[in-house]
């Protein structure tokens, strides 16, 4: 690490690399009474704790995502409005599924829809964007990470987790809708399982992201996800019922 990275901006590598290591606070050590596997339904009838859900068709090699975001906005003070959270979240909703959708190596034709639901207080387990004054303000010490982790945009709870996870989004996060939009894609790609090209740590059996620029490179990226990505993402989320479903499944849009 050197102080040129720092000239792009704060942000969030060291942090996730950080969250993997050390557990965070009490409060969310339920989540390792789960293990993914067991966390999982597959073929089965009940969405409920899949927030990111695979749904595919592979006669037309289409792969459907829905992901089913709470919002919460836990600013204090001067921190951001209501309005302008919805307009963030909103943003990253829109990118996401942008950044999300293309091809996957296997030429599958992938799509993402990001259901946005608002609310006041979050339950245990449940799947989560939250507003913060400043990113990882609970179980994360300054004396433990070498930057400074409220300057970072955003911070994942865990690699990978794409049932029950919180993203944390700063609303220092660098002013523009844009910004909030890719940091919030970016962090999402983490819910899915997707590292950065310079993670060294693949103890979730993650493949680390590509070389080339893209959303989840740092410290300079695009906004982009590569093929390869896309089929890493389809590794980590469970898949629960053919495309053919997926309209039966009723799933409504909240906005
Ligand atoms: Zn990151």
């Amino acid at each position: 690490m050197n102080f040129l990275e720092f000239e792009f901006r704060f942000y969030d590598p060291l942090i996730c690399r950080f969250i993997q290591i050390d557990p965070l606070a009490e409060d969310y050590n339920y989540q390792s009474a789960y293990n993914f596997a067991e966390n999982r339904v597959i073929d089965g009838n009940e969405l409920e704790g899949l927030e990111w859900t695979r749904f595919e068709n592979p006669n037309e090699k289409a792969i459907n995502y829905v992901v089913n975001l709470k919002v919460l906005n836990s600013t204090t003070g001067l921190g951001m409005s209501d309005n302008k959270a919805k307009k963030a979240a909103n943003a990253i909703k829109t990118q996401t599924e942008k950044s999300f959708g293309g091809k996957d190596i296997d030429g599958n034709t992938v799509s993402v829809e990001v259901n946005l639901e608002f609310v006041d207080k979050i339950s245990k387990g449940d799947f989560y964007l939250e507003f913060v004054d400043e990113v990882g303000l609970d179980g994360v010490s300054k004396e433990d990470t070498p930057i400074d982790v409220r300057l970072a945009e955003g911070k994942v709870d865990e690699i990978g987790n794409s049932t029950s996870n919180r993203i944390q989004i700063s609303k220092l996060t660098n002013s523009s809708m844009e910004e909030f939009g890719n940091t919030g894609a970016h962090e999402l790609g983490h819910t899915a399982g997707l590292m950065h090209n310079n993670d060294s740590d693949n103890s979730k059996n993650v493949v680390n992201s590509m070389k080339t620029n893209n959303l989840m490179f740092v410290p300079q990226r695009s906004n982009a996800i590569t093929p390869q990505q896309r089929s890493e993402i389809r590794k980590i989320v469970p898949r629960v019922r053919p495309a053919s479903t997926l309209k039966a499944v009723g799933i409504k849009k909240l906005n």
